[in-house]
């Protein structure tokens, strides 16, 4: 009986984290889904306290509020441009915890409590540690990259290929061992457990060893690829439990970890290869200043004057990048539209999927700010409008429409989907320098005759736009 209702609420929590991931495939019901899915996971987590023989309550419970004060702690004090670092250590923990989980089993197995599991359970044990490990020790130093305490440039030394192919092949005798001596003396533990702290270690290091070549640009996916290993990780951990909801989820936190991965990568128009082994990218690029580089020349705006192009145009496209989130200037972008729209004038957004620093960082922000999902638009249905467009106004992207991506063959960026801002009229570019963007590749977009650049801080930017607006309407 109460076997076939820890069936029936794994079930039921399968269910909802199916129609929670469905739902999460639009901004419109992506808060619904999310409730769903976390409902899918109280169902599991109660029906597997209280009908499952988990001991210690007090361990449970103690750890559920240091658990749930940390987390709080974390959600209201994390600044949205750090979310993706947040998620990371997210990740790490999430391997670290079916790592130990594992191996908790493994030592119960060593006191005596468990006798003689064979390779299958050995297979999972040992999956389960190293990819929970690699997860966790990767997802560190992802963290580090992304919040600067280790440098963006990718990590190079003379043999690093060669070590991490010895630490691969330390860690496949390690599982090796962990299986064959499951198999061959399933009563004697001790050799068993140095073979899977070994393999730990190795993971350990090899997590390292994987991350640190990767350019600080390309940890976004790197943190995507960890989170689906650590979905993979919680389903080996599953598997050592026997525990169908794990299972259940681990896979989908796995698979959706992996499609998202694969559509970063698409979005930037590389292979998952290149980005592990590319050493692309540097973290933020070098600061440029104002100074104009020899031979080009730039045109300057206030914003009185982008008002007025923005006063006296039919349809106005603002394209949100990184420095939009750093200036946490959705709102004042927001009421800028509202203030040209009053006027008639058709305003839309154009979002390109790895604007920012993680997927969907624009619709986030923008959401936040109450900005309607029917004024967003996907790459590919905005940039056949910018020909007809009278301004683009960039708010802080940089990369996104750098028009190297799609002209210079010799760029490292090149192949990169952007957004075509400029095809629009005029476009006005709104950041405080000539820095490059966080690939660190220069964009001619600067120098065109259609462009113009407002130096300034987005939020102070955009607010002084919509000042000079209003100015002109009571005018
Ligand atoms: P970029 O990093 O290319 O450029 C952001 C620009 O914002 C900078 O050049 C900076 O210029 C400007 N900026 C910073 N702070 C402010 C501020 N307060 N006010 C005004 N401007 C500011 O951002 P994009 O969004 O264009 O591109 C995203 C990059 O991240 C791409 O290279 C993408 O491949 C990469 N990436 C994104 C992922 C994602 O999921 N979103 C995943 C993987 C990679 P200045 O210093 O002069 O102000």
């Amino acid at each position: 009986m109460k076997t076939a209702i820890i069936d029936l609420a794994y079930l039921l929590s399968a269910v909802l984290f199916v129609f929670g991931l469905k739902r999460m495939q639009s901004p419109v019901t992506a808060r619904t889904g999310n409730a769903l899915a976390s409902l899918g996971m109280l169902v599991a987590v109660v029906a597997t306290l209280f009908l499952q023989d988990i001991l210690s309550w007090p361990l449970i419970l103690g750890g559920l509020a240091l658990g749930g004060l940390i987390g709080v702690a974390l959600a209201r004090t994390v600044e949205m441009t750090a979310m993706p670092e947040l998620v990371a250590v997210f990740n790490g923990f999430g391997g670290l915890a079916s790592a130990l989980v594992s191996g908790a089993e493994l030592a119960q197995y060593a006191s005596g409590d468990v006798y003689g599991f064979g390779a299958v359970t050995a297979v999972t044990i040992a999956l389960s540690i190293l990819i929970g490990t690699v997860t966790f020790s990767g997802s560190i130093i992802a963290n580090g990259k992304l919040s600067g305490w280790i440098t963006g440039s990718p990590i190079s030394f003379p043999g690093l290929r060669v070590l991490t192919g010895l630490l691969l092949v330390g860690a496949g005798v390690a599982f090796g061992v962990m299986v064959a001596y499951a198999e061959a003396f399933p009563t004697l533990a001790r050799p068993m457990i140095l073979a899977a702290l070994g393999l730990g270690a190795t993971a350990l290091l090899l997590g390292v060893l994987l991350v640190i070549p990767i350019g600080g640009a390309d940890m976004p996916v790197v943190v995507s690829l960890l989170n689906s290993y650590s979905g993979l990780a919680a389903a080996a951990a599953g598997f050592v439990l026997d525990n169908t909801a794990l299972i259940v989820s681990g896979t989908l936190v796995g698979a959706a970890g992996m499609i998202l991965t694969v559509l970063m990568c698409e979005a930037m128009n590389r292979s998952l290869a290149n980005v592990m082994l590319g050493g692309f990218g540097g973290g933020d690029g070098p600061a440029a200043g104002l100074d104009v580089p020899e031979g080009k020349t730039v045109n300057e705006t206030s914003p009185d004057d982008t008002a007025i192009l923005a006063r006296y145009a039919d349809r106005v496209v603002i394209a949100p990048g990184y420095g939009l989130a750093v200036a946490q200037a959705q709102h004042e972008v927001r009421e800028l539209a509202d203030q040209l729209e009053a006027q008639g004038i058709e305003v839309s957004y154009a979002i390109h999927p790895v604007a920012g620093r993680m997927p969907g960082h624009m619709n986030v922000l923008l959401a936040e700010a109450d900005v309607s999902y029917e004024k967003l638009y996907e790459l590919e249905d905005i940039n056949p409008e910018f020909s007809t467009t009278d301004l683009a106004i960039v708010v802080g992207a940089n990369d996104v429409v750098n028009p190297a991506a799609r002209d210079d063959e010799g760029s490292p960026i090149y192949g990169m989907p952007i957004l075509n801002v400029d095809d629009a009229d005029t476009v006005v570019m709104i950041k405080r320098s000539l820095s490059p963007g966080y690939s660190g590749v220069p964009n001619e977009l600067f120098y065109a005759d259609n462009t113009k650049m407002l130096f300034s801080d987005a939020k102070e930017a955009v607010a002084e736009i919509t000042d000079a607006v209003k100015e002109m309407e009571e005018a």
